[in-house]
């Protein structure tokens, strides 16, 4: 079912309870140093560490995951939502660096259908004010079992999803 309005909070939540919260369970998301800031201005836990990233990634931070799990996750609810990171507000809208260039994908996950064309467009906009890097940096932490089930959800480019979707 496509919504013409723009999905409600409520619907958006039943569909990822169901879901399981899967895209919360990928490893964590990558976040600049002022989203940490946020997250721990509005008094939530410490649960950051710095990337394994080879090159410079001064003002970047990682979640500590368990077994991949989002420790903001309770419930299958995101704790922080209010001040969750950019990279946890575009999913399932997710770019790929392919030669240097930001690539956007939509990730077919069970939330996807529901998106209307403008929703997908909004999410790939505040994507792309994000600096590439971070994404490199995203992909790069995840294992090879997180990327697995990243991987499970087909990943459409966007312009090809916006034309199926018109
Ligand atoms: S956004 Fe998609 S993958 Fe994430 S919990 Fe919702 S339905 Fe599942
Ligand atoms: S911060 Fe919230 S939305 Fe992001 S992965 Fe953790 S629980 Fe999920």
């Amino acid at each position: 079912m496509r919504l013409s309005i723009k999905m409600k909070l409520e619907n958006i939540k039943k569909v990822c309870v169901k879901c399981n919260a899967t895209c919360c369970k990928f490893g964590g998301p990558t976040l600049t140093k002022k989203e940490r800031d946020s997250i721990l201005k509005s008094g939530f836990k410490d649960y950051f560490k710095l990337p394994r990233y080879s090159g410079n990634a001064k003002g970047y931070f990682e979640i500590k995951c368990k077994k991949g799990v989002c420790p903001y996750l309770k419930n299958c609810l995101c704790k922080v939502h209010k001040v969750r990171p950019v990279l946890c507000k575009i999913w399932p809208v997710f770019p790929m660096i392919k030669k240097g260039k930001m690539k956007y994908y939509v990730f077919e996950c069970p939330l996807a259908p529901y998106l209307s064309n403008s929703d997908i467009k909004k999410m790939a906009k505040l994507a792309g004010k994000m600096p590439p890097k971070i994404y490199k940096i995203s992909w790069g932490e995840m294992t090879p079992k997180e990327l697995n089930e990243v991987m499970k959800y087909k990943a459409i480019p966007l312009k090809q999803w916006l034309k199926n979707h018109a």
